[in-house]
């Protein structure tokens, strides 16, 4: 919840303290946790720091806290996030990510009450864990992701030192986790790969980052899109899913996350429509030959010795 040098649900491949160098003087414990080891740590309304990790956030939301607070606080995934979130970059080719905004010119959580969060039961997953981490982690000899939990301890919780011991599994149960952390798995999963596969991937297009925001947290928006004329060209949808993206956010998350395994990394899950992506080229290709032209005379104008130093990610 508070402040720390990693998401609360990091995203990363190898130990996050082999990669990401963690400062001597991290509040994020070196040891790693599994299921059954035991933490100490209890929080409760009146226990002497009650809020202080809300008051000073640095939060990172995934696509089910977008669905679960926007519908809690009767808004559309648009709305939440022009009012709630700011974005920052995921990774080093700019792949966006979302935190919860704090209160104009502070440092505190907007939905933070006396009483404590004002959306208790559609917090989202990083303040569920708090304070204990979560990440999805890949080691470079291994295919699958593994959830590892570590705790943060940081000077202003005093939970740590409450005479409360519990499994991870049990902390995970009472704090309602496991509900999110499925809903989210394949969109971790998705950029723990990204990730991992590094510069081999190369950057994604401004539009795949475009479709990656709309469908990663705006999904309200991306149901729109599901229901666009552009996209039922394409794609083939039986009614049964078409309903099911209609009414469902649940569903549409998973759909989701298939639709950008597709356009990110070729993972061909959705049918496509015979013929559907040449006619689609047909129909851009003016804009396509356009940008083409516009590049050979973006780079016939440049100094030779520079030829090949930017990346054009148009
Ligand atoms: S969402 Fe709730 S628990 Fe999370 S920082 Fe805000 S007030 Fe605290
Ligand atoms: S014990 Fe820790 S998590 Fe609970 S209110 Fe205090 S600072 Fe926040």
């Amino acid at each position: 919840m508070a402040e720390d040098k990693l998401d609360s649900q990091g995203l990363a491949n190898e130990s996050v303290f082999e990669k990401f160098d963690v400062p001597f003087s991290s509040p994020v414990q070196p040891e790693q946790l599994d299921l059954d080891d035991t933490i100490q740590f209890s929080c409760f309304k009146g226990i002497e720091c009650f809020n202080a990790c809300c008051k000073n956030i640095d939060i990172t939301l995934t696509p089910y806290d977008v669905i679960r607070m926007s519908r809690r606080l009767g808004l559309t995934t648009t709305q939440f996030l022009t009012l709630f979130t700011t974005q920052y970059d995921l990774d080093a080719h700019g792949m966006p990510g979302i935190k919860l905004k704090p209160v104009e010119d502070g440092t505190a959580c907007q939905l933070m009450t006396e009483e404590g969060c004002g959306i208790y039961t559609d917090r989202p997953t990083a303040c569920r864990y708090y304070a204990m981490g979560m990440m999805g982690m890949r080691r470079n000899d291994e295919f699958a992701i593994k959830d590892v939990f570590f705790m943060v301890k940081e000077p202003h919780c005093k939970g740590h030192e409450q005479d409360r011991k519990l499994t991870v599994r049990e902390y995970r149960e009472e704090q309602g986790v496991e509900e999110f952390d499925e809903l989210n798995r394949d969109w971790i999963d998705m950029i723990v790969k990204k990730r991992s596969a590094g510069p081999t991937v190369g950057s994604p297009s401004e539009r795949s980052f475009q479709l990656f925001y709309l469908a990663s947290y705006d999904l309200d928006g991306f149901r729109k899109f599901t229901q666009s004329e552009g996209f039922a060209k394409m794609f083939d949808m039986d009614a049964e899913l078409r309903e099911q993206l209609d009414t469902d956010d649940k569903a549409l998350i998973r759909f989701a996350s298939r639709f950008l395994k597709q356009v990110l990394f070729g993972e061909q899950s959705i049918d496509k429509k015979e013929g559907a992506s040449e006619q689609r080229y047909e129909a851009r290709k003016p804009v396509i030959q356009k940008k083409h032209e516009d590049n050979i005379e973006k780079y016939s104008m440049r100094d030779p010795a520079n030829a090949g130093k930017d990346s054009d990610k148009s």
